[in-house]
């Protein structure tokens, strides 16, 4: 296996950094469970050096013309492409994901965001109000110093879709990857210094929850935003609360995916294996509540474990391989209980169902049927491949059960009724729909939830809006008319 120890444990001002009294976290490739790099946790002074050179940085990057900043971030999405494949092998190393996704979903990913926010720096601007003699005009300014908080299933994308609008705007940012996946945001910093960002104006730091709660409640912080679980995303947003600071929150789900008797079923079956499988099933936004029609239940079943037979599992850093293993033995762990559970439960074991028997943190892709919405597996965001499929009759029925939960990040409907789709589409309780496909996510349009899944916007315009603040200014142009 290739080297990919950083030249050091975290990015500050525009170099690496090191302090080796930290705690030492190892990088754990999760396809063999070996060691193949270590970082230090960041201390107390690493913290402190990180968010001043982010301070220091932000009036001048701020000052820089739009169109400037802007430039930056494109040629650094220039670099990105470049260097894809060498990306792609350290994604994949960090997080056990195959080198086939890799390679189309992250650095690739990050780079559109960078490109599209690169092209929108320039862009962002206030507006004039004429108010008779007098005017009013806005300007949409920086927030200051932004902390971003990663989760470990795509740590290039989630540093990228927080750098990149931040950045755009004119703030300057502090990201701490999750201590699983420490890697890939280094590589972030080092491109974005290469292709012109000042010293500051990217950092990253490494360590477990802690930093990041330092990090939170630092007064030089105006704005957090999170990528994580729901019982993360309150303490931070708590955290962050007594400060007043700007939040972005992106949170856990348990998305449902309606396949109506009318739907393509082949559509139907791919949306569900993306929203079930991809990744191993570590993406937020999944639909893992699959809702089928009765009458086609049958035929949903056989067709899915049919294509299941389809996966290539094995070394992912071999690009014939299509299905990777959990990110860590705690995450196998986690997911191995709620089989268990949803086997105790009742639930009937359609495919899968296994830990695989080879080094790593392989787990079958998993498929149960007859699922009832009390069941622990039809409650709780599990995070790895296992699909919970549940009988339906009604699009009433469906729709109110689909929003029976507290989770409201995402949501599918599979149908050719052209009505339906949009009645169902607007009837969702979440943040991102689907129709007649799934989990697709452009940076042109915006991404996040609803109800316990977040607040806040990632990519689209709307994600300029949470990374900046309106100033207005009121100009007289005529005596001032006092009381006395
Ligand atoms: P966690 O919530 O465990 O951690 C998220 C990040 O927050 C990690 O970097 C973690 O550090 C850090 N953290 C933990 N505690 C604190 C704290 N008190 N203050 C500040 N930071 C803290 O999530 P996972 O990493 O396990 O990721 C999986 C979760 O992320 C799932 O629930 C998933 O749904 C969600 N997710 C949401 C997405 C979205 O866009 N909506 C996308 C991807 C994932 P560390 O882990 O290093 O200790």
């Amino acid at each position: 296996m290739r080297d990919v120890t950083p030249r050091g444990s975290h990015y500050i001002a525009g170099a690496y950094a090191e302090d080796a009294g930290g705690a030492p976290i190892d990088v754990i490739y999760p396809a063999t469970g070996e060691t193949v790099a270590q970082v230090h946790a960041a201390t107390p002074e690493i913290v402190d050096k990180a968010l001043a050179a982010a301070d220091a940085a932000r009036r001048d990057w701020a000052a820089m013309p739009g169109v400037e900043r802007g430039r930056i971030l494109r040629r650094a999405a220039d670099l990105l492409r470049e260097r894809n494949r060498d990306l792609s092998e350290i994604e994949t190393i960090d997080t056990g994901k195959p080198l086939q996704e890799t390679l189309v979903a992250d650095a690739a990913s990050a780079a559109d965001a960078l490109e599209w926010f690169g092209g929108l720096a320039a862009t962002i601007r206030g507006e004039h109000v004429q108010l008779g003699g007098d005017w009013a005009y806005t300007i949409r300014e920086p927030l200051g110093v932004c902390v971003g908080i990663g989760a470990w299933n795509y740590p290039t994308q989630i540093a990228a879709w927080k750098a990149a609008p931040a950045l755009a705007c004119g703030n300057t940012m502090v990201f701490k990857p999750s201590e699983e996946t420490p890697l890939c945001a280094l590589k972030l910093a080092e491109i974005l210094t290469e292709a012109g960002a000042p010293p500051g104006v990217f950092n990253v730091v490494q360590g477990r929850g802690e930093v990041g709660a330092s990090l939170v409640t630092d007064p030089r912080v105006a704005k957090v935003s999170l990528t994580g679980s729901v019982p993360t995303g309150q303490k931070v947003y708590a955290a962050a609360a007594e400060g007043i600071r700007h939040v972005t929150m992106e949170l856990g789900g348990k998305s449902p995916m309606l396949v109506f008797a009318d739907a393509d079923i082949e559509a139907a079956v791919g949306g569900a294996i993306l929203g079930n499988f991809y990744s191993s099933g570590q993406i937020c936004s999944n639909g893992t509540r699959v809702f089928v029609q009765k009458g086609i239940k049958d035929r949903f079943l056989a067709r899915l474990t049919e294509r299941l037979q389809g996966i290539v599992m094995g070394d992912p850093l071999n690009e014939a391989t299509n299905f990777g293993p959990l990110v860590s033995a705690a995450q196998l762990d986690k997911v191995m209980g709620y089989i268990a559970q949803g086997k105790a439960e009742g639930a009937r074991l359609v495919a899968g169902g296994a830990r695989v028997n080879r080094p790593g943190w392989f787990v079958e892709p998993t498929v149960f049927a007859d699922v009832t919405d009390d069941m622990t597996i039809a409650r709780d965001e599990i995070f790895g491949p296992v699909a919970a499929v549940l009988d339906f009759e009604t699009e009433d029925e469906a729709l109110a059960r689909a929003n029976a939960t507290p989770y409201g990040l995402s949501a599918g409907v599979f149908t050719r009724d052209i009505d339906r789709a949009h009645r169902v589409a607007g009837g969702f309780e979440a943040g991102t729909c689907w129709i007649n496909t799934y989990n697709l996510t452009p940076v042109e349009v915006g991404f996040g939830g609803s109800k316990l899944s977040g607040v806040g916007r990632e990519n689209g315009l709307a994600a300029i809006e949470h990374f900046s603040q309106l100033k207005t200014v009121y100009v007289g142009t005529g005596p001032v008319d006092a009381p006395y």
